[in-house]
């Protein structure tokens, strides 16, 4: 299984590294062809402005728009990530996907010196709680029937699912804990197994 990084900003290295220690061949994505042969994407944090003006720029919101056609190509978007994924955005809205159907408020948790790290139960991912970092991170507010919660923090969800796509606000890449990359590696083989994909 080979799954791309979105290599505009952010955590790049650290994605690649725990894609590959959950199992699976990772990829720098920086343009349409890199998307080749991979079955899913990551997309770390970041500016979400800056990230999805590149994107635009690079035509890989043409070419996502193109891969995800049939509903199979599974993307997981973190913080900026989760923004880029949101059908609706509170705060300057970037250029995106928009695939779940959450409203994401952007730096809804306060500043850079606001950033803090809490154990949270994910009960999908089941044992010890998960070590996660937010930050500046997005709040999720609505939130439509197709879409599941999978972890809350202080009454907000904090990471979700729709079909292919799971979204976290928070980083999962900032602690050695592999289970969210290996949560989205099943998700992957899910959509492209059950789902029938060549
Ligand atoms: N505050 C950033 C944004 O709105 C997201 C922060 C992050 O990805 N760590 O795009």
């Amino acid at each position: 299984m080979r799954i791309g990084v979105l290599a505009i900003q952010g955590d790049v290295r650290e994605h690649l590294r725990h894609t590959e220690r959950a199992g699976a061949e990772a990829v720098e994505v920086r343009l349409p062809r890199d998307l080749e042969n991979t079955q899913g994407l990551i997309m770390p944090g970041g500016e979400s402005t800056t990230i999805g003006m590149l994107m635009a720029e690079y035509g890989l919101i043409d070419a996502l728009r193109e891969r995800t056609r049939d509903g199979r190509y599974p993307i997981y978007g973190t913080c900026a990530g989760l923004i880029l994924l949101a059908k609706d955005v509170v705060g300057k809205s970037p250029a995106r996907l928009g695939y779940v159907d959450i409203e994401a408020s952007r730096n809804a948790y306060g500043r850079q010196v606001a950033s803090f790290e809490v154990g949270l139960d994910i009960p999908a991912l089941g044992g010890e709680p998960f070590p996660a970092v937010f930050i500046r991170a997005p709040k999720i507010g609505r939130m439509g029937p197709g879409v599941t919660p999978l972890a809350s923090y202080q009454g907000d969800v904090v990471m979700a699912e729709q079909g292919p796509y799971l979204v976290s606000a928070f980083h999962p890449e900032m602690s050695a804990d592999i289970r969210i990359h290996q949560y989205f590696l099943k998700k992957v083989e899910q959509w492209s197994t059950v789902h029938g994909v060549s």
